[in-house]
């Protein structure tokens, strides 16, 4: 299986995967896709491409087990971020246990691992039946995963019991990860002659109020009671921008920031917030005019440590549970009434141009998925 694995893996990274949305070098999922595709009608299991629009794809299959409706949801994402910096990042380069490429760690070898347990699967009992996924746009705005839960999921005989992405955890079960919402505040003011100011309204000005709010929030969270696995939440202003000129009185700016959300935390408090940088910036001087608003959000995840992580988590080595700081699909399976986690192997440079993943802990994860699988004849 060893040999296999590697092998799924090498074609998975040798096939361009990275998000068009975030690169230009990108041409979307649809060729990984198939490949995925063939993998499973190879092994006799019905599979399906699902076009989630143009040439951005995601891909299912099915295997029935012996007790038809106990399902396990399995995830892997196809793209990858882009390759910017990277010397052949579509071939897999072997240092002793490290197999560097684009996407072996986030998350290829995920994937590869899932197209592995169908192969064993295919030829051997399966105690529960098996949901194989495959998205899209993960690493953007998890229109795959939107998808998946629109259209996939709800054709499933019943609904799983349990959603394993296996994003990468070095092999520790990720029971919990950050949310994060998105906030915009506008200023407007009147534009004027720089050697006028009298006659305009300076809406760069108020900006500095806005981010000594954000400075203070930022303190307060620090200060709060960390959560087990995921510490404190955080903000941070990620864009300002605002006037056309240096000479001119400028008529708008803007500043953008991001708050990480922790799972006890309530809409409330984060809509408190906003108010708070909005009313910071409305009492700076001047006659400027403020509008203040999120643009978008992303839930938080975490599910219950209940007898079943905890038999995951045996299996996986017995290493204690952790939290991702990043945000990941699980939240939207777990949001759909999938309780969802993380497992995946070790290695390093998600994002970064030096990514590998640790062969050894590649097949350690797939052990681990097999033995759970197979556990649960007992
Ligand atoms: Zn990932």
């Amino acid at each position: 299986m060893q040999d296999q694995l590697i092998q799924t893996l090498t074609d998975l990274v040798r096939i361009n995967s990275v998000n068009p949305d975030l690169s230009n070098d990108g041409q979307g999922e649809r060729e990984i896709a198939e490949y995925v595709q063939g993998h499973f009608q190879g092994l006799g299991i019905p599979s399906n491409v699902h076009t989630v629009k143009g040439d951005r794809c995601n891909t299912t299959a099915f295997i029935i087990g012996d007790d038809p409706n106990r399902i396990l949801l399995m995830n892997g994402h196809l793209d990858t971020v882009g390759i910017e910096g990277m010397n052949k990042p579509f071939t897999i380069r072997k240092d002793g246990d490290k197999l560097y490429g684009r996407g072996t760690y986030d998350m290829l070898a995920g994937c590869a691992i899932q197209m592995g347990l169908a192969t064993y699967f295919s030829k051997n009992p399966c105690p529960i039946s098996l949901a194989f996924t495959f998205v899209a746009d993960e690493e953007n705005l998890s229109i795959g995963m939107e998808h998946l839960v629109s259209h996939f999921l709800p054709t499933l005989p019943t609904k799983p019991f349990l959603g394993i992405f296996m994003e990468p955890t070095e092999e520790a079960i990720g029971i919990s990860h950050k949310g994060y919402t998105w906030f915009e505040l506008t200023i407007k003011g009147l534009a004027a002659h720089g050697s006028r100011p009298e006659e305009g309204i300076n809406a760069i000005f108020p900006l500095s109020s806005g981010l000594k709010e954000l400075e203070t929030i930022n303190a307060e969270l620090a200060k709060e009671k960390a959560h087990p696995y995921l510490g404190n939440a955080t903000l941070h202003p990620g864009m300002i921008s605002g006037g056309t000129a240096q000479s001119v009185i400028a008529a708008e700016a803007k500043l953008n920031w991001e708050r990480r959300t922790l799972p006890d935390e309530s809409q409330e408090k984060i809509d408190q917030e906003l108010k708070r940088v909005i009313t910071a910036v409305e009492n700076a001087p001047g006659n400027h005019k403020v509008i203040g608003k999120q643009v978008y959000q992303r839930p938080p995840n975490e599910v219950d440590d209940e007898p079943l992580i905890q038999k995951l988590r045996e299996v996986a080595g017995g290493q204690d549970y952790n939290g991702m700081s990043y945000w990941a699909d699980s939240a939207l399976a777990t949001g759909a009434g999938i309780p969802s986690i993380l497992f995946g192997p070790a290695g390093h440079g998600a994002h970064a141009k030096d990514e590998w993943v640790s062969e050894s802990s590649l097949l350690n994860c797939y052990q681990a998925m097999k033995s759970f699988i197979i556990g649960f004849n007992s």
